[in-house]
Protein backbone atom coordinates (compact mmCIF):
# COMPACT_ATOMS: atom_id res chain seq x y z
CA UNK A 1 0.00 0.00 0.00
CA UNK A 2 3.02 2.55 1.04
CA UNK A 3 4.43 1.79 -2.09
CA UNK A 4 1.58 2.59 -4.13
CA UNK A 5 0.92 5.69 -2.36
CA UNK A 6 4.40 6.38 -3.20
CA UNK A 7 4.10 5.90 -6.45
CA UNK A 8 1.19 7.96 -6.83
CA UNK A 9 2.78 11.30 -5.17
CA UNK A 10 5.65 10.87 -8.14
CA UNK A 11 2.77 10.92 -10.21
CA UNK A 12 1.11 13.81 -8.71
CA UNK A 13 4.83 15.83 -8.54
CA UNK A 14 5.42 14.80 -12.16
CA UNK A 15 2.14 15.73 -13.33
CA UNK A 16 2.60 19.32 -11.36
CA UNK A 17 5.83 19.38 -13.45
CA UNK A 18 4.01 18.83 -17.02
CA UNK A 19 1.75 21.91 -15.92
CA UNK A 20 5.17 24.35 -15.63
CA UNK A 21 7.08 22.82 -18.61
CA UNK A 22 3.98 22.84 -20.99
CA UNK A 23 4.04 26.53 -21.65
CA UNK A 24 7.09 26.97 -23.52
CA UNK A 25 7.46 23.71 -25.52
CA UNK A 26 4.57 23.63 -27.93
CA UNK A 27 6.28 24.99 -30.53
CA UNK A 28 8.79 22.58 -31.02
CA UNK A 29 6.90 20.18 -32.95
CA UNK A 30 7.15 21.97 -36.00
CA UNK A 31 10.85 22.10 -35.85
CA UNK A 32 12.06 19.95 -38.60
CA UNK A 33 9.65 20.83 -41.23
CA UNK A 34 11.11 22.87 -43.29
CA UNK A 35 14.59 22.95 -44.19
CA UNK A 36 17.09 24.74 -46.03
CA UNK A 37 14.27 26.77 -48.06
CA UNK A 38 16.15 29.60 -47.91
CA UNK A 39 15.37 32.61 -50.57
CA UNK A 40 17.12 34.47 -52.79
CA UNK A 41 19.98 36.73 -51.74
CA UNK A 42 20.18 39.22 -49.59
CA UNK A 43 22.99 40.54 -52.04
CA UNK A 44 19.72 41.77 -54.19
CA UNK A 45 18.46 44.02 -51.74
CA UNK A 46 19.77 47.59 -52.59
CA UNK A 47 20.94 48.91 -49.64
CA UNK A 48 20.59 52.63 -47.92
CA UNK A 49 21.91 52.12 -44.33
CA UNK A 50 22.04 54.93 -41.76
CA UNK A 51 24.51 54.17 -38.40
CA UNK A 52 22.31 54.59 -35.40
CA UNK A 53 24.65 54.64 -32.46
CA UNK A 54 22.54 53.88 -29.43
CA UNK A 55 24.60 55.89 -26.91
CA UNK A 56 24.22 58.92 -29.23
CA UNK A 57 21.24 60.49 -30.80
CA UNK A 58 22.18 62.54 -33.77
CA UNK A 59 22.55 62.51 -37.92
CA UNK A 60 23.23 58.96 -39.06
CA UNK A 61 26.38 58.71 -41.19
CA UNK A 62 25.23 58.04 -44.58
CA UNK A 63 27.18 55.83 -47.39
CA UNK A 64 26.77 53.88 -50.14
CA UNK A 65 26.86 50.65 -50.73
CA UNK A 66 27.97 49.33 -53.72
CA UNK A 67 25.23 46.43 -55.08
CA UNK A 68 21.23 46.75 -55.98
CA UNK A 69 19.77 48.84 -58.50
CA UNK A 70 16.98 50.73 -56.81
CA UNK A 71 19.59 52.49 -54.59
CA UNK A 72 18.32 56.07 -53.16
CA UNK A 73 20.45 58.70 -54.01
CA UNK A 74 22.12 59.69 -51.25
CA UNK A 75 25.09 61.44 -50.07
CA UNK A 76 27.91 61.52 -47.75
CA UNK A 77 27.24 63.18 -44.39
CA UNK A 78 30.22 64.39 -42.45
CA UNK A 79 29.96 62.22 -38.97
CA UNK A 80 28.75 64.11 -35.85
CA UNK A 81 30.89 65.57 -33.37
CA UNK A 82 30.01 63.21 -30.60
CA UNK A 83 30.47 60.43 -33.13
CA UNK A 84 33.80 61.55 -34.30
CA UNK A 85 34.30 61.90 -30.59
CA UNK A 86 33.70 58.10 -30.12
CA UNK A 87 35.92 57.18 -32.73
CA UNK A 88 38.92 59.22 -32.13
CA UNK A 89 37.98 57.77 -28.27
CA UNK A 90 38.15 53.64 -29.75
CA UNK A 91 40.54 55.08 -32.52
CA UNK A 92 40.08 51.02 -33.58
CA UNK A 93 38.99 50.01 -36.52
CA UNK A 94 36.31 47.20 -36.11
CA UNK A 95 34.92 44.38 -38.62
CA UNK A 96 32.27 42.88 -37.46
CA UNK A 97 31.69 39.65 -39.46
CA UNK A 98 28.59 37.98 -39.94
CA UNK A 99 27.25 34.54 -40.95
CA UNK A 100 23.19 33.88 -41.81
CA UNK A 101 21.06 31.39 -42.33
CA UNK A 102 22.69 28.71 -40.56
CA UNK A 103 23.80 26.91 -38.41
CA UNK A 104 24.57 24.57 -41.28
CA UNK A 105 27.67 22.03 -41.55
CA UNK A 106 28.90 24.81 -43.26
CA UNK A 107 29.14 26.59 -39.80
CA UNK A 108 31.44 23.99 -38.23
CA UNK A 109 33.86 24.87 -40.62
CA UNK A 110 33.93 29.14 -40.11
CA UNK A 111 34.12 28.14 -36.23
CA UNK A 112 37.17 26.55 -36.93
CA UNK A 113 38.60 28.67 -38.65
CA UNK A 114 37.66 31.77 -36.29
CA UNK A 115 39.13 29.88 -33.87
CA UNK A 116 42.21 29.44 -35.75
CA UNK A 117 42.43 33.10 -36.09
CA UNK A 118 41.31 33.97 -32.36
CA UNK A 119 38.67 35.91 -33.32
CA UNK A 120 34.76 36.42 -32.86
CA UNK A 121 32.02 36.95 -35.11
CA UNK A 122 27.80 37.08 -34.93
CA UNK A 123 25.51 34.40 -36.48
CA UNK A 124 22.19 35.45 -37.43
CA UNK A 125 20.87 32.00 -37.30
CA UNK A 126 17.15 30.46 -38.42
CA UNK A 127 14.97 29.17 -35.73
CA UNK A 128 14.10 25.95 -38.10
CA UNK A 129 18.02 25.17 -38.53
CA UNK A 130 18.88 25.78 -34.44
CA UNK A 131 16.06 23.24 -33.82
CA UNK A 132 17.71 21.13 -36.83
CA UNK A 133 21.53 21.48 -35.78
CA UNK A 134 21.16 22.28 -31.75
CA UNK A 135 24.93 21.50 -31.22
CA UNK A 136 26.73 23.62 -33.77
CA UNK A 137 23.81 26.33 -32.26
CA UNK A 138 25.59 25.58 -28.74
CA UNK A 139 28.88 25.49 -30.25
CA UNK A 140 28.52 28.91 -31.34
CA UNK A 141 28.21 30.17 -28.30
CA UNK A 142 30.54 27.62 -26.13
CA UNK A 143 33.11 29.02 -28.80
CA UNK A 144 32.27 32.72 -27.60
CA UNK A 145 30.85 34.29 -30.98
CA UNK A 146 27.48 36.33 -30.75
CA UNK A 147 23.96 35.05 -32.18
CA UNK A 148 20.75 36.75 -33.54
CA UNK A 149 17.62 36.07 -34.80
CA UNK A 150 17.22 35.78 -38.35
CA UNK A 151 13.63 34.79 -38.09
CA UNK A 152 12.37 31.01 -38.51
CA UNK A 153 12.21 29.97 -41.60
CA UNK A 154 13.54 33.14 -44.38
CA UNK A 155 10.15 33.18 -46.15
CA UNK A 156 9.72 36.51 -47.33
CA UNK A 157 6.12 36.29 -48.60
CA UNK A 158 5.52 35.23 -45.52
CA UNK A 159 7.26 37.56 -43.49
CA UNK A 160 6.76 40.71 -44.96
CA UNK A 161 2.48 39.61 -45.89
CA UNK A 162 1.58 40.48 -42.65
CA UNK A 163 3.73 41.74 -38.94
CA UNK A 164 1.59 38.96 -36.89
CA UNK A 165 3.56 36.17 -39.05
CA UNK A 166 6.48 37.96 -38.89
CA UNK A 167 6.20 38.58 -34.90
CA UNK A 168 5.51 34.90 -34.63
CA UNK A 169 8.72 33.88 -36.34
CA UNK A 170 10.43 36.40 -34.02
CA UNK A 171 9.00 34.57 -31.30
CA UNK A 172 9.42 31.25 -31.97
CA UNK A 173 12.90 31.78 -32.86
CA UNK A 174 14.12 33.50 -29.92
CA UNK A 175 12.47 30.84 -28.09
CA UNK A 176 14.03 27.76 -30.71
CA UNK A 177 17.93 29.85 -29.76
CA UNK A 178 17.19 30.50 -25.49
CA UNK A 179 16.16 26.63 -25.15
CA UNK A 180 18.84 25.85 -27.16
CA UNK A 181 21.86 27.64 -25.93
CA UNK A 182 20.67 29.38 -23.41
CA UNK A 183 20.96 32.82 -24.62
CA UNK A 184 18.26 35.36 -25.03
CA UNK A 185 18.93 37.34 -27.73
CA UNK A 186 17.72 40.58 -28.88
CA UNK A 187 20.12 40.93 -32.02
CA UNK A 188 18.05 40.63 -35.20
CA UNK A 189 18.31 40.77 -38.62
CA UNK A 190 15.73 41.43 -41.03
CA UNK A 191 15.55 38.47 -44.05
CA UNK A 192 16.81 40.12 -47.38
CA UNK A 193 17.85 43.14 -45.00
CA UNK A 194 15.13 45.88 -43.86
CA UNK A 195 14.65 48.01 -47.19
CA UNK A 196 12.01 47.62 -49.01
CA UNK A 197 10.61 44.94 -46.45
CA UNK A 198 10.37 47.01 -43.20
CA UNK A 199 8.11 49.98 -42.78
CA UNK A 200 7.99 52.07 -39.93
CA UNK A 201 5.70 50.09 -38.49
CA UNK A 202 8.10 46.99 -38.52
CA UNK A 203 10.70 48.86 -37.60
CA UNK A 204 8.79 50.64 -34.39
CA UNK A 205 7.06 47.56 -33.57
CA UNK A 206 10.65 45.69 -33.09
CA UNK A 207 12.23 48.60 -31.10
CA UNK A 208 9.16 48.53 -28.54
CA UNK A 209 9.80 45.14 -28.11
CA UNK A 210 13.74 45.98 -27.04
CA UNK A 211 15.36 44.12 -30.55
CA UNK A 212 18.06 45.93 -32.25
CA UNK A 213 17.71 45.47 -35.60
CA UNK A 214 21.18 45.17 -37.54
CA UNK A 215 21.53 45.81 -41.42
CA UNK A 216 25.10 46.00 -43.20
CA UNK A 217 27.42 47.78 -44.59
CA UNK A 218 29.56 45.20 -46.86
CA UNK A 219 27.71 42.64 -48.66
CA UNK A 220 30.29 40.52 -49.95
CA UNK A 221 27.45 38.86 -52.35
CA UNK A 222 28.22 35.33 -51.64
CA UNK A 223 24.57 34.95 -52.23
CA UNK A 224 23.43 37.36 -55.25
CA UNK A 225 23.17 33.92 -56.98
CA UNK A 226 24.50 29.82 -56.62
CA UNK A 227 27.77 29.28 -56.00
CA UNK A 228 29.60 32.36 -56.30
CA UNK A 229 32.78 31.91 -56.22
CA UNK A 230 35.47 32.04 -53.17
CA UNK A 231 37.22 34.33 -56.12
CA UNK A 232 34.48 36.59 -56.81
CA UNK A 233 33.13 37.33 -53.03
CA UNK A 234 36.91 38.61 -52.14
CA UNK A 235 36.99 40.52 -54.65
CA UNK A 236 33.97 41.89 -54.13
CA UNK A 237 34.56 42.50 -50.66
CA UNK A 238 38.32 43.80 -51.36
CA UNK A 239 36.10 46.59 -53.59
CA UNK A 240 33.85 47.71 -51.14
CA UNK A 241 34.45 51.06 -49.34
CA UNK A 242 35.69 51.17 -46.27
CA UNK A 243 34.77 52.44 -42.59
CA UNK A 244 36.01 52.53 -38.88
CA UNK A 245 32.93 49.84 -38.18
CA UNK A 246 32.16 47.42 -41.03
CA UNK A 247 29.58 44.91 -40.39
CA UNK A 248 29.97 42.51 -43.40
CA UNK A 249 27.72 40.08 -44.37
CA UNK A 250 28.18 36.42 -45.05
CA UNK A 251 26.38 33.51 -45.39
CA UNK A 252 27.00 29.83 -43.78
CA UNK A 253 23.68 28.16 -44.93
CA UNK A 254 23.91 24.75 -46.65
CA UNK A 255 25.67 25.82 -50.29
CA UNK A 256 28.13 28.31 -49.02
CA UNK A 257 31.10 26.51 -49.45
CA UNK A 258 32.37 29.01 -51.39
CA UNK A 259 31.88 31.62 -48.80
CA UNK A 260 33.85 29.21 -46.09
CA UNK A 261 36.55 28.85 -48.62
CA UNK A 262 37.07 32.62 -49.44
CA UNK A 263 36.94 33.26 -45.02
CA UNK A 264 40.87 32.94 -44.47
CA UNK A 265 41.18 35.54 -47.31
CA UNK A 266 38.92 38.22 -46.18
CA UNK A 267 40.43 37.45 -42.50
CA UNK A 268 43.76 38.16 -43.77
CA UNK A 269 42.85 41.36 -45.90
CA UNK A 270 41.17 43.09 -42.54
CA UNK A 271 43.71 41.97 -40.93
CA UNK A 272 46.16 43.96 -43.49
CA UNK A 273 44.17 47.21 -43.16
CA UNK A 274 44.58 47.41 -39.55
CA UNK A 275 40.87 46.18 -38.44
CA UNK A 276 40.14 44.49 -35.56
CA UNK A 277 37.33 41.66 -35.13
CA UNK A 278 34.48 41.52 -32.45
CA UNK A 279 31.49 40.56 -32.38
CA UNK A 280 28.38 42.31 -32.15
CA UNK A 281 26.85 43.09 -28.42
CA UNK A 282 23.88 44.62 -27.50
CA UNK A 283 26.17 47.93 -27.08
CA UNK A 284 27.28 48.15 -30.43
CA UNK A 285 24.79 50.82 -32.28
CA UNK A 286 23.26 48.86 -35.11
CA UNK A 287 23.73 50.00 -39.03
CA UNK A 288 20.10 49.87 -39.99
CA UNK A 289 18.85 50.64 -43.27
CA UNK A 290 16.42 53.51 -43.71
CA UNK A 291 12.70 52.98 -44.44
CA UNK A 292 12.27 52.59 -47.76
CA UNK A 293 9.53 55.50 -49.42
CA UNK A 294 8.20 52.44 -51.43
CA UNK A 295 7.75 48.75 -50.28
CA UNK A 296 8.29 45.47 -52.04
CA UNK A 297 5.09 44.50 -50.37
CA UNK A 298 1.72 45.41 -49.80
CA UNK A 299 0.56 44.76 -46.67
CA UNK A 300 -1.87 46.12 -43.75
CA UNK A 301 -0.57 48.81 -41.01
CA UNK A 302 1.18 46.68 -38.02
CA UNK A 303 -1.90 46.73 -35.29
CA UNK A 304 -0.92 48.03 -31.61
CA UNK A 305 -2.34 44.16 -30.52
CA UNK A 306 0.22 42.88 -32.89
CA UNK A 307 3.05 45.20 -30.95
CA UNK A 308 1.29 44.33 -27.94
CA UNK A 309 1.72 40.44 -28.15
CA UNK A 310 5.23 40.61 -29.14
CA UNK A 311 6.53 42.96 -26.13
CA UNK A 312 4.53 40.69 -23.47
CA UNK A 313 6.75 38.43 -25.37
CA UNK A 314 9.91 39.59 -24.94
CA UNK A 315 9.98 41.05 -21.67
CA UNK A 316 8.87 37.20 -20.24
CA UNK A 317 11.96 36.15 -22.08
CA UNK A 318 14.30 38.53 -21.10
CA UNK A 319 12.83 38.02 -17.52
CA UNK A 320 13.04 34.45 -17.35
CA UNK A 321 16.53 34.29 -18.76
CA UNK A 322 17.51 37.23 -15.96
CA UNK A 323 16.32 35.38 -13.31
CA UNK A 324 17.79 31.97 -14.41
CA UNK A 325 20.99 33.96 -15.30
CA UNK A 326 20.73 35.17 -11.16
CA UNK A 327 19.64 31.89 -10.42
CA UNK A 328 23.49 30.42 -11.86
CA UNK A 329 24.94 32.82 -9.57
CA UNK A 330 23.77 32.21 -5.90
CA UNK A 331 25.75 30.03 -4.18
CA UNK A 332 24.50 26.67 -3.01
CA UNK A 333 22.48 26.10 -0.11
CA UNK A 334 23.90 23.74 2.51
CA UNK A 335 21.90 22.23 5.59
CA UNK A 336 24.03 20.20 7.83
CA UNK A 337 22.84 18.27 10.80
CA UNK A 338 25.43 15.92 12.81
CA UNK A 339 27.48 14.77 10.20
CA UNK A 340 24.69 14.85 7.62
CA UNK A 341 24.93 17.60 4.73
CA UNK A 342 22.17 18.34 2.53
CA UNK A 343 23.76 20.31 -0.30
CA UNK A 344 21.06 22.43 -2.83
CA UNK A 345 22.48 23.72 -5.74
CA UNK A 346 21.15 27.10 -7.38
CA UNK A 347 17.62 26.87 -8.68
CA UNK A 348 17.15 23.76 -6.48
CA UNK A 349 15.70 26.29 -3.69
CA UNK A 350 14.83 29.54 -3.94
CA UNK A 351 13.76 32.81 -1.81
CA UNK A 352 9.97 33.77 -1.31
CA UNK A 353 9.26 36.81 0.64
CA UNK A 354 12.82 36.34 2.39
CA UNK A 355 12.12 32.90 3.57
CA UNK A 356 14.48 30.15 1.97
CA UNK A 357 11.78 27.31 -0.43
CA UNK A 358 13.04 23.59 -0.43
CA UNK A 359 11.70 20.61 -2.25
CA UNK A 360 9.39 18.90 0.45
CA UNK A 361 10.09 14.92 -0.12
CA UNK A 362 14.05 16.44 -0.39
CA UNK A 363 13.91 17.73 2.85
CA UNK A 364 11.86 14.72 4.40
CA UNK A 365 13.54 11.96 3.24
CA UNK A 366 17.15 13.84 4.28
CA UNK A 367 15.57 13.79 7.64
CA UNK A 368 14.47 10.08 7.67
CA UNK A 369 10.86 11.05 7.02
CA UNK A 370 8.56 10.04 4.48
CA UNK A 371 5.88 11.50 2.42
CA UNK A 372 2.49 9.85 1.48
CA UNK A 373 0.02 11.08 -0.58
CA UNK A 374 -3.84 10.51 1.07
CA UNK A 375 -5.32 10.49 -2.31
CA UNK A 376 -9.42 10.25 -0.98
CA UNK A 377 -8.84 13.91 0.68
CA UNK A 378 -6.23 15.20 -1.98
CA UNK A 379 -3.66 15.82 0.95
CA UNK A 380 0.33 15.31 0.78
CA UNK A 381 1.24 14.10 4.42
CA UNK A 382 4.61 14.16 5.44
CA UNK A 383 5.37 11.43 8.10
CA UNK A 384 8.44 11.88 10.76
CA UNK A 385 9.11 9.24 13.93
CA UNK A 386 5.95 7.57 12.78
CA UNK A 387 3.91 11.32 13.21
CA UNK A 388 2.00 12.59 10.45
CA UNK A 389 4.01 16.23 11.36
CA UNK A 390 2.14 17.82 8.29
CA UNK A 391 -0.47 17.99 5.85
CA UNK A 392 -1.16 19.92 2.74
CA UNK A 393 -3.82 20.53 0.94
CA UNK A 394 -4.01 20.66 -3.03
CA UNK A 395 -4.40 24.83 -2.11
CA UNK A 396 -1.59 25.08 -0.29
CA UNK A 397 0.38 22.90 -2.27
CA UNK A 398 3.16 25.39 -4.83
CA UNK A 399 5.61 23.73 -6.84
CA UNK A 400 9.13 24.82 -8.15
CA UNK A 401 9.65 25.70 -11.73
CA UNK A 402 10.38 21.96 -12.18
CA UNK A 403 7.43 20.62 -10.84
CA UNK A 404 8.79 19.84 -7.26
CA UNK A 405 6.38 20.54 -4.15
CA UNK A 406 8.32 23.29 -2.17
CA UNK A 407 7.85 24.26 1.54
CA UNK A 408 9.13 27.30 3.54
CA UNK A 409 12.42 25.16 5.12
CA UNK A 410 11.85 26.80 8.65
CA UNK A 411 8.42 26.49 9.11
CA UNK A 412 8.75 23.33 7.96
CA UNK A 413 11.09 22.21 10.03
CA UNK A 414 9.73 23.67 13.06
CA UNK A 415 6.54 21.08 12.20
CA UNK A 416 9.51 18.25 12.55
CA UNK A 417 10.22 19.58 15.69
CA UNK A 418 13.84 20.16 14.12
CA UNK A 419 15.52 23.22 15.66
CA UNK A 420 17.87 25.69 13.15
CA UNK A 421 20.70 26.18 15.61
CA UNK A 422 22.35 28.06 13.45
CA UNK A 423 21.86 30.39 10.04
CA UNK A 424 24.50 32.15 7.48
CA UNK A 425 22.56 33.97 4.61
CA UNK A 426 24.49 36.53 2.42
CA UNK A 427 25.33 36.17 -1.28
CA UNK A 428 28.33 34.22 -0.92
CA UNK A 429 27.71 31.69 1.16
CA UNK A 430 23.80 30.07 3.09
CA UNK A 431 24.34 27.61 5.43
CA UNK A 432 21.71 26.33 7.92
CA UNK A 433 23.26 23.68 10.91
CA UNK A 434 19.94 21.92 12.61
CA UNK A 435 19.57 19.97 15.70
CA UNK A 436 19.93 16.34 15.97
ZN1 LIG B 1 19.26 35.52 -44.67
Amino acid sequence: MRRMLKVAICAMIMWFGLIELGSFTGDQSNAAKERETVQASEAATAAHYEAKPLLAAHASNETKQQSGKDQPANTEVKPSDSESAEMAEANQKIVYLTFDDGPSKNTEQVLDILKQEGISATFFVLGEHVLGQPEIAKRIIAEGHAIGNHTYDHKYERLYGRFSEFAEQVMKTDKAIYQTTGVRTILFRAPGGTYTNFDQGYFDAMAAAGYQVHDWNVDSGDSKRQGVPASEILTTIKGSKLASKLSVLLHDSAGHTESVKALPAIIKYYKSKGYAFAKITDEVAPIQFKAAGKLKWTRAHVTKTEITKLTQFSEKLSRESSLAQAAKNEPELIVHRGEGKLVLKSGEYSITSGAIEVSLRKLTEWVGGSLLLDVENGLIDAYYDGNRVLSLTSKEIHTSREGQVIVPVRAALQKFEIQITKYVYNDQQREIWLSE
